[in-house]
């Protein structure tokens, strides 16, 4: 018998309790990981919600920075959840000067994006990829998709509207390769179909 993948929760900071609790729910071994010899024995990594510049701190005081970009470099695959997503990007808008990225994902992505009139919404995503009803998407000070590169799979975007319509059909969901990452936190809701989504892209070959 084969041992199946174990899926790293990246747990320096965040939710990374309710990732955890959502996949071995779903059946699958996951752990969480916070050393480089952690990261270096899975063979998936889940990056959550947080605050980003609280775990880029931790990520290079921890020695897992480059762990992580090591891993990203040779295909392991990653699900990166709002502050996890911004950690994913290889470029962001709006960081803290301190900040520093895993990067992978060709994206553009702004902190902070949806304003603080807005910090915290849940709103219904449209996505193809997890098939219907919409998914009820939790938006806490969430990032959104400035620019996507090339190879980058938009696979939803909110409706939002603001004064300034700068907030209207955002990208907050995309896949590159076996890179899946969300604006908003599919680790706080009960529907698990992102992590299934996960799941199907880890099984891939
Ligand atoms: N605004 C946060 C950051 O910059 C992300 C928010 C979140 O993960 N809920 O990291």
């Amino acid at each position: 018998m084969t041992a199946g993948p174990t899926i790293g929760v990246l747990a320096l900071q965040g939710a990374f309790r309710e990732h955890l609790r959502l996949l071995t729910g779903l059946g699958a071994t996951a752990t969480a990981v916070r050393t480089p010899d952690e990261i270096a024995a899975v063979t998936a990594l889940v990056l959550p919600g947080g605050e980003s510049t609280a775990m880029s701190r931790l990520a290079v005081d921890l020695g897992v920075l480059d762990p992580l970009r090591e891993a990203i470099a040779r295909g392991v695959p990653a699900f990166g959840t709002c502050a996890g997503m911004i950690l994913l990007a290889d470029h962001l808008l709006d960081p803290r000067s301190d900040q520093r990225q895993v990067g992978g994902l060709r994206l553009t992505v702004r902190r902070n994006a949806f304003g603080r009139q807005v910090e915290s919404f849940e709103a219904p995503v449209a996505m193809p990829a997890i098939g219907s009803p919409d998914y009820p998407a939790v938006f806490i000070r969430a990032p959104w998709v400035e620019e996507s590169g090339p190879g980058v799979e938009v696979l939803g975007t909110v409706r939002r509207t603001d004064p300034s319509g700068a907030a209207a059909d955002r990208i907050v969901a995309v896949r590159q390769d076996r890179i899946l990452a969300t604006a908003f936190h599919p680790e706080l809701t009960a529907d698990d179909r992102l992590h299934r989504l996960f799941l199907t892209m880890i099984e891939e070959d």
